[in-house]
């Protein structure tokens, strides 16, 4: 039952939001200052079948109430190329987060890593797409971001109104009382879209495979991190209007030191430079090197493809952007390509992701609930591409330019 004031409310923003469509006013900012917040929460690593192990109570519980689904990432199955993608509905040759590791021939001499401070924040790496808090802060919302990767940065001259510089030791509890605090904020500086990352599963998920009691115990931990924040929204009494997607980058997939490609015994330094390693190689040939270069790497492997960029397989939808490296080889699920040194040092048993996103360990997670869900549905696979056009319809903004879609989604949201 409808209580009397919320109808009357419910017909004042109709009849309001008309009359503005009608005058060409702002309907779109009328509409999301009426709306509760939307928070999108990532659990860097976190494969689908995760959600089955029934050790995440919390997730399954938002599931129940909510919709899932399967997800495919977006190639390669990294965590910058990935995280950036959900936040722009752009594929990494689209949104230039072509990989955690590149170089840019307009930037000669730089290298993008996940461990250089400088290069992470450097807007040039990222104004290739724009995030949904940059779309959000130019429609007049205020938005907040607990590690996105790119929330660092000042993209096309926004950044979020709160954001915090990544700090891999801030622990689950305190980044979710960080959000908490955000939305206790006076209303002015109150968040309407917040973002909160969890890295743990991730970590746990290389050190000791995705098949290991300590991912499970890791990913309990960050499950009770999200009851923690379903239960700091209930004592607010903002469950009920938040609409809360939880998603992953990327699945899992174990790997094993007895299943390594040499990097020495592919190619010689002298031919040019290597960019990643691991489940692909990325490699860059020295000038005058290309021919030896590619007779190296474009042959017959086993365990191993390699391409040029310009003939990468399709479905990969990779390989226009000029940061894509000139010749790039992908890992059968399973193997890794390493140097001797690094790949000695590697668990007996561990886990990597970066393979094929078809392969099934690649598989992320997609779990929402809220006042804009159906409840207890489960979906057909989507996209990760089709994330970010969801978010901008939660928090009904204008879309930037993306490749996604929501049809996918449309069964599992409530009726307006
Ligand atoms: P990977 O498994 O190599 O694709 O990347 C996952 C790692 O990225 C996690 O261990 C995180 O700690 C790290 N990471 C996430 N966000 C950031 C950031 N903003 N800056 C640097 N590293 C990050
Ligand atoms: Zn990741
Ligand atoms: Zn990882």
């Amino acid at each position: 039952m409808t209580p009397p004031v919320l109808r009357l409310l419910g017909f004042l923003l109709l009849f309001g939001l008309s009359a503005c469509a009608g005058h060409g006013m702002g309907s779109v900012q009328m509409a999301s200052s009426a709306a509760g917040p939307v928070i999108l929460i990532s659990v860097d690593g976190f494969r689908s079948d995760y959600l089955d192990r029934g050790i995440t109570p919390h997730m399954s519980a938002l599931a129940g109430r909510g919709v899932r689904a399967d997800m495919r990432a977006a190639f390669p199955t990294k965590t910058f190329p990935n995280h950036y993608t959900l936040v722009t509905g752009l594929r990494p040759d689209r949104h230039g987060l072509v990989d955690n590791v590149m170089q840019d021939p307009e930037l000669p001499g730089r290298v993008f890593r996940l461990g250089d401070r400088a290069e992470v924040t450097a807007p040039v790496w990222w104004n290739d797409g724009t995030p949904i808090w940059v779309s959000a802060e130019r429609a007049g919302l205020t938005t907040a971001t607990l590690f996105w990767p790119g929330s660092e940065a000042e993209i096309d001259g926004v950044r979020p109104t709160h954001w915090r510089t990544f700090d891999q030791t801030m622990s689950a509890e305190a980044r979710v009382d960080q959000v908490l605090a955000w939305l206790d904020a006076p209303a002015a500086e109150r968040p309407t879209f917040l973002a909160l990352y969890f890295d743990e599963v991730d970590t746990y998920g290389h050190h000791y495979g995705p098949d290991s009691a300590e991912l499970n115990a890791a990913a309990a931990r960050t499950d009770a991190a999200i009851g923690r924040l379903t239960e700091g929204l209930e004592s607010r009494n903002l469950l009920g209007q938040t609409n809360i997607v939880v998603v992953s980058d990327h699945g899992m997939a174990e790997t094993s030191r007895d299943r390594v490609i040499a990097l020495e015994d592919l190619v010689s330094p002298e031919d040019g430079q290597v960019l990643s390693t691991g489940p692909h190689l990325t490699f860059e040939p020295a000038e005058g090197r290309q021919a030896q270069a590619e007779a190296a790497l474009l042959r017959d492997h086993e365990h191993m493809t390699c391409w040029r960029k310009a003939d990468l397989p399709a479905r990969f939808a990779y390989g226009q952007h000029r940061r894509v490296a000139s010749l790039f080889c992908l890992a059968e699920t399973g193997w890794e390509i390493l140097p001797r040194e690094v790949a000695a040092r590697r668990p007996v048993v561990g886990g990597a992701h970066g393979f094929d996103p078809d392969d099934p360990t690649m598989t992320a997670v997609f779990v929402a609930a809220g006042p804009a869900f159906q409840s207890g549905v489960a979906l057909p696979r989507i996209d990760n591409v089709d994330v970010y056009p969801l978010l901008a319809r939660l928090l009904a903004i204008g879309p930037a330019p993306h490749q996604g879609n929501t049809s996918a989604l449309e069964a599992g949201l409530a009726q307006d």
